[in-house]
This record gives C-alpha cells, sequence and structure tokens, in this order.
C-alpha cells in the first residue's frame, strides 16, 4: 500500500496531470514540503483534532497536516480538477482525510464535523483564496464552528491588519472583530517566490487562538459588526459622525466612550462597550 512517504513530488504530480493554476480560483500553491510541515507544526500539537483545511489544491499543506498527530482533515475545495490527486492523499492516509468537493463560503463546518469526525476539537488551517479570505475569517470567528485555533495564510497585508494593535495604521475592522473572540499574533511570514505561480505581494499566517472565557455572544458579535463598519467606514471622522445613524454622542456617552475620539483610538473593549449598547 502506498503510505505518505511514497507519494510522488507535488510538482510532478502537477506537470503529470497537466495541471495549471486559475486566478479566478485565488490559485497559487505551495509545493516545498518543508514550508508546508512548518505551517502544520506552528499549529501544533494537533492530537484529538479535526482540521478543517480551505482550498487543499494539489494538497501541499494537507500532506504536511496527514503526517502530523491530527486525528482528521476536512478538505473543502471549489475546484473538481484537484479531487483525483486528492483522492491518492486520501488512499495514503486510510479512514483520516475527508474530501469536500464544494465552496467553502457556503459549506456547514459543524455538519461535516458531525457527519465525518463526531467528538474532535475543530481547528482550521489553511492556505486560503485571497479573494474570500476576510469574508471566510468572519464567518468562522462569528458562526458556530467554534474553533479553538486558526492557523491562516493571507496576503501580509490582511494578516497585519488582524494582529494590528490599536493605534497603529493598520488598526480597523478586520483587528477589532477578530481581537474581540481571538489572542492574534503573526505567526509566520513568506515571500511571494515560494508560492507557485508567486502573487503580487507577501504572505503571512495569522495565529487565531480564540477565547474559551468572556466570548461575546453572537448578537454581541453581529452588533459589533455593524458599529466598526460604520466607525471605520470613516474612520479620520469622530465618532459623534460616523456613528450619527446609530445614535452618534449619545450611544457614546451611554457606553462611556469619547464621542470626539477617532475610530482607530478606540481599543477593542470600547467597541464592545459601544456593540453593547446598540444591541440593546
Ligand atoms: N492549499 C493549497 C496550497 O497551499 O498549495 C492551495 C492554496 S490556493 C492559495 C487556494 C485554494 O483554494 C485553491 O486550491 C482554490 O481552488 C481553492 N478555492 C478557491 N475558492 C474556494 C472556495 N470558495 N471554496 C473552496 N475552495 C476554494
Amino acid at each position: 500500500m502506498t503510505g505518505l512517504a511514497d507519494l510522488p513530488p507535488l510538482r510532478e504530480v502537477l506537470a503529470a496531470e497537466g495541471l495549471l493554476a486559475r486566478k479566478s480560483f485565488g490559485q497559487h500553491f505551495l509545493l516545498d514540503l518543508n514550508v508546508t510541515r512548518k505551517i502544520a507544526r506552528l499549529a501544533a500539537p494537533l492530537a484529538g483534532s479535526v482540521v478543517i483545511e480551505v482550498g487543499p489544491g494539489p494538497g501541499g499543506l494537507t500532506r504536511a497536516l496527514l503526517e502530523s498527530d491530527a486525528a482528521h482533515v476536512i478538505a473543502v475545495e471549489k475546484d473538481p480538477r484537484f479531487l483525483p490527486l486528492l483522492h491518492d492523499l486520501a488512499a495514503a492516509a486510510p479512514g483520516r482525510l475527508t474530501l469536500i468537493e464544494a465552496d467553502a463560503l457556503t459549506v456547514d463546518e459543524t455538519a461535516l464535523i458531525a457527519a465525518h469526525a463526531p467528538g474532535l476539537v475543530p481547528r482550521v488551517i489553511s492556505n486560503l483564496p485571497y479573494n474570500v479570505g476576510t469574508t471566510l475569517l468572519i464567518k468562522w470567528l462569528t458562526g458556530p464552528l467554534r474553533p479553538v485555533a486558526m492557523h491562516l495564510m493571507f496576503q501580509k497585508e490582511v494578516a497585519l491588519r488582524i494582529a494590528a494593535p490599536v493605534g497603529s495604521d493598520a488598526y480597523g475592522r478586520l483587528s477589532v472583530i477578530a481581537q474581540a473572540v481571538a489572542e492574534t499574533r503573526i505567526a509566520m511570514t513568506l515571500p511571494a517566490r515560494a508560492f507557485t505561480p508567486p502573487p503580487k505581494v507577501d504572505s503571512a499566517v495569522a495565529e487565531l487562538v480564540l477565547r474559551t472565557q468572556d466570548r461575546p455572544s453572537a448578537a454581541r458579535l453581529a452588533a459589533l459588526e455593524t458599529v466598526t463598519a460604520h466607525a471605520f467606514g470613516q474612520r479620520r471622522k469622530m465618532l459623534r459622525s460616523s456613528l450619527k445613524a446609530l445614535g452618534g454622542a449619545a450611544l457614546c456617552e451611554a457606553a462611556g466612550i469619547d464621542a470626539d475620539a477617532r475610530a482607530e483610538t478606540i481599543p477593542v473593549d470600547g467597541f464592545l462597550a459601544l456593540a453593547k449598547v446598540v444591541e440593546a
């Protein structure tokens, strides 16, 4: 039986199948297993976990995840051209890889876990398609999946926004929503040349370790999305003006926030206080 160690190099597999990257699917592949193993190690230990991987493509990161101690991997790929390659990978790791041909934007991860890996602890580890990366991140942060941690490759600029401290140029809506739910940091950066084909910009892995205590409710997170959309939609304006549609100065006063301040100076707790008032 073919094991993971017997699989041919990814470049050979892609060439043999004549597979070229599709721009519309955000395809930039990691073909160096040393790199994908490094990403899997960032997330270790994975024992007892089910890893959701979006966009396995030719399977470089998937191989590294299957070489790890992860109990199960559920890989969701929209491009059917990769399914035959991925089936070879599944055969080399019997019973540990579930392949789902679907759009990750609409897939119900909790139902997939209940069906294929019940009882395991969910995590997300992915080299994300850049065009839908932030939408997927918001889905996992605010939705029912409740992963314990996520290690996600984004354009470097997006990863920096996720981990940005209050007051910095990169601090914005994504920083507030991510940091309301998780401890965030940049775990690794990668130059564009590490990918095939190389994207226009460098990339970075954002690590998000989700809080187990004091997690805002779904309703509070929905209010937080609304408040931050208004506040950072006009980030140079004072909150009394940018939040006008939600109550302006009166909202700020009720939340104990200075209405003359600008969004980028308000810490995550301040936005949660505003969201609490909006929710009520
Ligand atoms: N994981 C592979 C790697 O590291 O080499 C590929 C990463 S590539 C940046 C993104 C992958 O996501 C591609 O395989 C692409 O086909 C897939 N993809 C794009 N949009 C998707 C979607 N909405 N749902 C599921 N997969 C998607």
